[in-house]
């Protein structure tokens, strides 16, 4: 089954216009993603989030710089003579748990343990035991996946779209993914990090699959859409499948991989709704099978089943 060219330009609009495609202006860049993890890690000083993120140090200092007046990180004096701050979550910030979480499970199913980016475990202290993990729907508690959610435009939203201030970073992709054909060097953040590897997961998601609908959904230009697809199926998320033999043309499936990678969607589309939108609604409603209403998700402790919160649980 294929979409409409009128269904393609209707997702393609959703995803453009959606708080996501705002969000990833502000969090889709490797740097600020690598912070971020290290923060929620417990690294809070500028000299270790240097050492774990590797960025540099003009780099790493405006993309913290960028958080705070994005209220999502803030300055935290610790010592007083001289002067010296750490970087610290605020609420805004600390409600991207989530998201470091789905990124945790699907690096945790996915990557390639040896070069795993996060630590291999967690741990509940609320129970005392190593857990997964586990994503369902708050509302009715049954796990989320491709297939038990759909997408529609709301009708309530006006048609504005997102204010933000962060301007768009120019894309770049690391020539060496092309060479990982087994995908073990891709990570999310290699999806995060790249606005167009995510907008076209996203819009897979959404049921686009063949490769004019992305283009003209997306208005994505045709050598970025080509690059990104192919870099999206060495990486084992997409599949490229004939439907058609003379003139031979082909769609793309998510793999199993790609399905997998909803999560971290959601999550970020939940956390942009709630922190990016600023009183607007969105333009698009995500919703799980028991409910019309939009779904947010839960994640628990594999263990106890308790609804996880970023103090309880610890690393290893
Ligand atoms: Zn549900
Ligand atoms: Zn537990």
């Amino acid at each position: 089954m294929s979409v409409t060219h009128e269904e393609a330009s209707e997702t393609g609009d959703l995803i453009l216009n959606s708080v996501v495609a705002q969000c990833l202006g502000l969090l889709g860049d490797r740097w600020t993603l690598l912070a971020i993890r290290d923060l929620f890690l417990g690294r809070h000083r500028f000299e270790e989030l240097l050492q774990h993120t590797g960025a540099v140090r003009s780099t790493l200092a405006n993309r913290l710089k960028v958080l705070v007046e994005q209220g999502i990180v803030y300055r935290n004096p610790y010592q007083t003579s001289p002067l010296r701050h750490e970087y610290r979550l605020t609420p805004k910030g600390l409600g991207l748990y989530n998201f470091s979480l789905a990124i945790w499970c699907w690096e945790h199913l996915w990557s390639n343990k040896e070069v795993f980016v996060l630590p291999p475990k967690l741990f509940h202290s609320r129970c005392g035991a190593y857990f997964t993990p586990v994503c369902s729907c708050t509302r009715c508690a049954k796990p989320v996946t491709s297939s038990t959610i759909s997408n529609r435009s709301n009708p309530a939203y006006a048609g504005s779209k997102v204010a933000t201030t962060v301007p768009k970073r120019r894309s770049k992709v690391n020539p060496a993914q092309y060479k990982a054909k087994d995908g073990s060097m891709f990570h999310a953040i290699d999806v995060l990090g790249d606005r167009w590897n995510h907008l076209i997961l996203g819009g897979a998601l959404y049921g686009l699959k063949r490769y004019d609908d992305f283009q003209r959904g997306l208005g994505i230009s045709t050598n970025i859409l080509a690059d990104r697809l192919k870099l999206l199926v060495n990486a084992d998320l997409m599949i490229r499948v004939a439907y058609q033999n003379a003139p031979k043309r082909y769609q793309y499936d998510l793999t199993q991989k790609g399905k997998d990678y909803l999560p971290i969607a959601l999550s970020l589309h939940n956390w942009s709704e709630k922190w990016l939108t600023k009183g607007q609604v969105s333009n698009v409603i995500l919703s799980h099978t028991c409910s019309p209403d939009p779904v947010q998700l839960d994640f628990s402790c594999s263990h106890c089943g308790e609804v996880l919160a970023p103090h309880d649980v610890s690393i290893v």
